[in-house]
């Protein structure tokens, strides 16, 4: 496996997301973990020491990380010649992380981020591999833009829509596009990072706001479902998302209840939609990419499901839990759907991402 591995980065390696790449990259087939940076507060000190008291993997740490020199990601001439890409996992202030994700495309590293910086950004694509594989073909206008040769960034969108997001679109492949919907999202505290939440807001409640969440999770669908223009993804009018996000006391998992109305009232019956759920597959299933899950929407039947503890780590924690399929009395159907947004919503999510790219030849010839 190890020689012909590509050579990567993981940029907030330390972090709650940049723990999971770490876990998730140590048997990857084509990828290998050989450099990690974090925080001027990390940099110095080994993996191992950095993370002590804070590895929330149920795992061990992969023994060939543990021992790796955690670097300053600030610094990216460290990275030059130490890895061919970066995962972007950090936590900072956005116009920070923004210059920063920059500055290693334009050294020649390119970037995959979780971090929410440069999803606006016009030239880079937000990409979910199922949903819009092609809009990879933006990279080559990003790197004109910029006279990048060989760096580029390509973003994976916010945890809180991954649930609902391939639902929506395979229903639009189908010929149903969505044009309302309501989302009622409840969010494990993993996705504020760590420590996050303090534990007293947290045990015994439900904390009903979520700083920035309801706006990327009503806009960010429209690029996602968008197509490649001349200079910049065009983005959907539809649909149109009304979003109530909440933090609710579950580690891994985040939830969301789902009410959808129909463009141009063609309107699907419930086993239609439940067909349309269960036959989806994108390109990462055709190409075979060693994080796609088989199913990536899997349709449950029983009364009290999806549930975060039982469904969150279906197909690898890549694959998106339907259920409570029924007709809306206010709009058309509604249901609710889950995924795990560490794994799918975030590092898995970021790895599928990369094995596009890898598969489209992104990285041949760097
Ligand atoms: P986190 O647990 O707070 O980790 C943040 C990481 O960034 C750590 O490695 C930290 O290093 C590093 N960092 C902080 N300040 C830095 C600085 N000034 N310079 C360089 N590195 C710095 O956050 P997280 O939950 O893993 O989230 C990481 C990113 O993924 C965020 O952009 C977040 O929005 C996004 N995301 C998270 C989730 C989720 O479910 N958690 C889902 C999707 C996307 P130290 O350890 O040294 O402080």
């Amino acid at each position: 496996m190890g020689e012909s591995r590509i050579s990567v980065g993981v940029l907030g390696a330390t972090g709650m997301v940049g723990q999971r790449y770490i876990a998730n990259l140590a048997q990857h087939p084509w990828f290998e973990v050989t450099y990690v940076a974090a925080s001027p507060r990390s940099a110095g000190k080994t993996y191992a020491d950095a993370v002590a008291n804070r590895w929330h993997i149920g795992a061990n740490i992969p023994e060939g990380v543990a021992n790796l020199i955690v670097q300053d990601a600030n610094i990216v001439e460290n990275a030059k010649g130490k890895c061919k890409f970066m995962f972007s996992a950090l936590e900072m202030g956005k116009d920070a992380i923004k210059a920063l994700e920059e500055s290693y495309a334009a050294a020649g590293i390119p970037v995959v981020s979780n971090a929410s910086a440069n999803r606006w950004t016009d030239d880079v694509p937000m990409l979910i591999p199922e949903i819009n594989p092609d809009h990879t073909d933006i990279i080559a206008i990003q790197q004109k833009h910029h006279g990048w040769e060989k760096g580029f960034i390509a973003v994976k969108p916010n945890c809180s829509l991954q649930s609902y997001m391939a639902p929506i679109y395979a229903l639009k492949a189908a010929g149903y596009p969505v044009k309302r919907m309501i989302v009622t999202t409840m969010q494990a505290v993993s996705g504020a990072g760590y420590p996050g939440v303090p534990s007293f807001d947290m045990i015994d409640n439900v904390v009903p706001y979520i700083g920035g969440e309801e706006e990327k999770t009503e806009k960010e669908c429209l690029k996602i479902l968008g197509s490649v223009g001349k200079d910049s993804i065009e983005n959907s009018a539809f649909p149109i998302v009304s979003a109530h996000c909440n933090r609710v006391a579950v580690i891994d998992g985040h939830t969301a209840c789902v009410s959808v109305e129909f463009a141009d009232g063609k309107k699907p019956t419930i086993d239609d939609v439940e067909k349309i759920f269960t036959d989806f597959r994108g390109l990462p299933q055709e190409l075979n990419l060693p994080s796609a899950p088989v199913h990536p929407i899997i349709v449950r039947h029983e009364e009290n499901r999806p549930q975060p503890r039982r469904d969150r780590d279906a197909d690898k924690g890549m694959a998106v839990t339907v259920g409570r399929l029924r007709e809306d009395a206010v709009f058309d159907i509604k249901f609710v759907a889950l995924s795990h947004n560490t794994k799918r919503g975030a590092a898995l999510g970021g790895i599928l991402n990369a094995e596009l790219l890898k598969a489209k030849g992104f990285f041949d010839n760097l």
